[in-house]
């Protein structure tokens, strides 16, 4: 703040108090500064222009009117706030729904055999897809809206972040490969006795589930009434919903035995990923 800029809030604090004599510093800056002497002169007439409206009886009319005013002027602030974060949040959730999908059919096109589908299909399930994952960030940013409140938000926070996990696994090692690996590895073959094609497949497919979902149920666990087993089952559910659509082109090239393998090893892995994260961290945290 500089010289004048003090000098003036003194003066309003004088004027304030009702004060009427200058200490001697002030009275010699008013006199070598011009521009807090116009200052003053301006502060003293509003004062006293503020003293004789005071007087005045304010009639009940203009009083109701100034009060419907400064309401309607209120509402249209807070609403136009709403637009702007309803805006905000959508432009997010498309965001995080485009990428999402784009990484997703990335990564299906290596697994799954889709040249065996329709262009059609393709297109329905990806736009199916892409639904999803705006649907549930959504949730995350707009949790207030629902009934579930912040344990919606956090769960679906959790649903995503688990589905990046997964998409960044298989991005690293695709199940294709680990399950090539487990049928030709001989350590595997010793000590799991030659497994079954569908043993393999549930073991995969529920080591793909179960990690990224214990991750992110671990990170996003927060104290909720519902407790971490409802918590978990919930980021388990949500990380299901989004891994059906790519689930099912994947499912749809195999033997009925082990896409069904494959499923149950989803479902099982997710939810025991999922109560396990959640407990975790409960526990940890208590
Ligand atoms: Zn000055």
């Amino acid at each position: 703040m500089d010289n004048c800029a003090r000098i003036q809030i003194e003066l309003m604090d004088i004027l304030s108090v009702g004060e009427t004599s200058l200490s001697a510093e002030l009275d010699e800056h008013l006199r070598s500064c011009v521009r807090c002497q116009l200052k003053w002169i301006e502060m003293q007439l509003v004062w006293q222009r503020l003293g004789t409206l005071r007087q005045q009886e304010v009639p009940a009319s203009a009083a109701q009117t100034l009060r419907a005013q400064i309401l309607t002027d209120l509402e249209v602030v807070a609403g136009n706030r709403k637009r702007v974060q309803a805006r905000r949040s959508a432009l997010f959730s498309i965001l995080v729904g485009v990428l999402f999908s784009v990484a997703s059919a990335w990564i299906v096109q290596r697994d799954a055999r889709l040249s065996a589908f329709a262009p059609p299909t393709l297109l329905s399930v990806g736009a199916l897809w892409n639904a999803l994952y705006v649907g549930v960030a959504l949730v995350v940013v707009r949790y207030k809206k629902l009934p579930l409140g912040i344990t919606a938000s956090w769960a679906a926070l959790g649903g995503l972040i688990a589905m990046g996990l997964f998409l960044g696994l298989c991005a690293s090692c695709s199940m294709n490969h680990l399950l090539e690996y487990c049928r030709t590895s001989a350590w595997v073959n010793t000590a799991f006795d030659n497994p079954r094609d569908e043993a393999l497949y549930f073991a995969v497919s529920g080591l793909y589930s179960s990690l990224p979902v214990f991750l992110a149920a671990f990170v996003t666990q927060i104290r909720t009434r519902s407790g971490p087993v409802v918590f978990g089952v919930g980021v388990a559910g949500l990380f299901l919903l989004l891994r059906l659509p790519g689930g099912l082109l994947r499912c749809a090239s195999l033997p009925l035995e082990l896409a069904a393998s494959s499923c149950v090893g989803a479902i099982f892995g997710a939810s025991v990923g999922g109560v396990a994260g959640a407990s975790l961290r409960a526990t940890i945290a208590r």
